[in-house]
């Protein structure tokens, strides 16, 4: 698809803004920012609302946040650029990221892993993110999408879409091994279903109601389980993947979902962690953990390799967002959907209304 470059750059423009966590949401005029010499001017046409959203927004978690507008899933175009860049051109299609910019010097950039920097730039948290119609970035970490993509669909790939396929590499698991995505239905986990697929994975789907299951199965998970039904969920995922799933990949806002997955996963099997409640813990069983020999790992975003290469899947069709498509304006009903569970898929903003 193609989206057209403004001529002129506006002084101001629409965002969603807050003065600090928890204030109300307010649909405004505020300044359209400036770039810095490093960073690239876009105008942001659609962002998904990722839950992160929401946790940065209701101060959930022990980080410093000091952005005054939310978003990390923008999908736009290049409109301007500091003296600095190199590499884009005006009228790409560009994507703000969680990860707006990192030092590129330390130990942890040195070796690509740029989420695990301890000077992180992030969108929506310590930068103003994609609930603007223009929004600022850094040149080296803005995502290259490709021409003729539909940013709409493209956008939750930023996010979503970059940390379930770099969590199912984490996985390290081989085609024809089960997979428990643990919050299927969300917008990760609809992402991580369809990843999991084309990697060649059987995917085991668990989230609550009817409704969610029929999604998760149309979006290729062999087997469902309910977890607001079933009464032993330990005892049926291991049925349902005869002995465990080699890898899980959770996704879930659920301490308790987590815990479970330590002990259902099959003996030798990789417990991935994703999803951030508030002040969770998930506690391993050592007698258990040992004989079974599992590994529980973290995963954070995704670097830009993980990126261009989830990115690269979307392009040619192995996955497809799950989008509903609201006006920046109504943010927060987006808000409010999420948090009470409501959201099958991802809920995309479009900045022009
Ligand atoms: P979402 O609200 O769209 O999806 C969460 C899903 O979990 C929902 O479908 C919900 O019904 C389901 N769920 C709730 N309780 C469950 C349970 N007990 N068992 C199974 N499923 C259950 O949220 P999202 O946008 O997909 O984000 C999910 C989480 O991932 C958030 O905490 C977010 O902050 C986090 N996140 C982490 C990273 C990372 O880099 N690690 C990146 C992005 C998002
Ligand atoms: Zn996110
Ligand atoms: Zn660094």
């Amino acid at each position: 698809m193609s989206y057209t470059v403004p001529k002129t750059i506006p002084k101001t423009q629409k965002a969603i803004w807050f003065d600090k966590p928890n204030a109300p949401l307010e649909y405004k005029d505020i300044d359209v920012p400036k770039p810095k010499p490093t960073e690239l001017l876009i105008k942001v046409l659609y962002s998904g609302v990722c839950h992160t959203d929401i946790h940065v927004y209701q101060n959930d978690w022990p980080i410093e946040a000091s952005a005054n507008v939310s978003g990390h899933e923008g999908a736009g175009v290049v409109v301007a650029m500091g003296e600095n860049v190199k590499g884009w051109e005006i009228g790409d299609y560009a994507g703000i990221k969680w990860l707006n910019g990192s030092c590129m010097n330390c130990e942890f950039c040195e070796q690509g892993a740029e989420p695990n920097c301890p000077h992180a730039d992030l969108s929506g948290c310590t930068h103003n993110g994609s609930f603007q119609q223009y929004a600022t970035a850094d040149a080296v970490q803005a995502a290259k999408i490709p021409k003729n993509a539909d940013l709409a669909k493209a956008a939750p790939i930023l996010c979503a879409g970059v940390t379930v396929y770099k969590a199912l590499k984490t996985a390290d698991l081989l085609a024809g091994q089960w997979v428990c995505i643990s919050g299927a239905a969300g917008g990760l986990g609809s992402l991580a279903i369809q990843y999991a697929t084309a990697m060649g994975y059987r995917v085991l789907a668990i989230d609550g109601g009817e409704d969610k299951g029929k999604y998760v199965k149309s979006l290729g998970a062999e087997a469902y389980i309910d977890y607001t039904k079933e009464k032993d969920i330990v005892e049926a995922v291991k049925k349902a993947t005869d002995g465990g799933p080699h890898g899980v990949i959770n996704v879930s806002v659920s301490e308790q979902a987590m815990n479970q997955s330590v002990d259902y996963v099959r003996p030798l099997g990789k417990v991935v962690l994703v999803g951030l409640p508030e002040n969770a813990k998930v506690t391993v069983p050592v007698f258990e953990s040992v004989i079974k020999s599992v590994q529980v790992k973290g995963s954070y975003v995704g670097n830009r390799k993980d990126t261009q290469e989830a990115l690269d899947f979307f392009a040619r069709g192995k996955v497809d967002c799950q989008i509903r498509i609201i006006g920046l304006s109504e943010a927060p009903k987006a808000f409010d959907q999420l948090k009470a569970g409501k959201v099958m898929g991802r809920i995309v903003l479009d900045t022009s209304k």
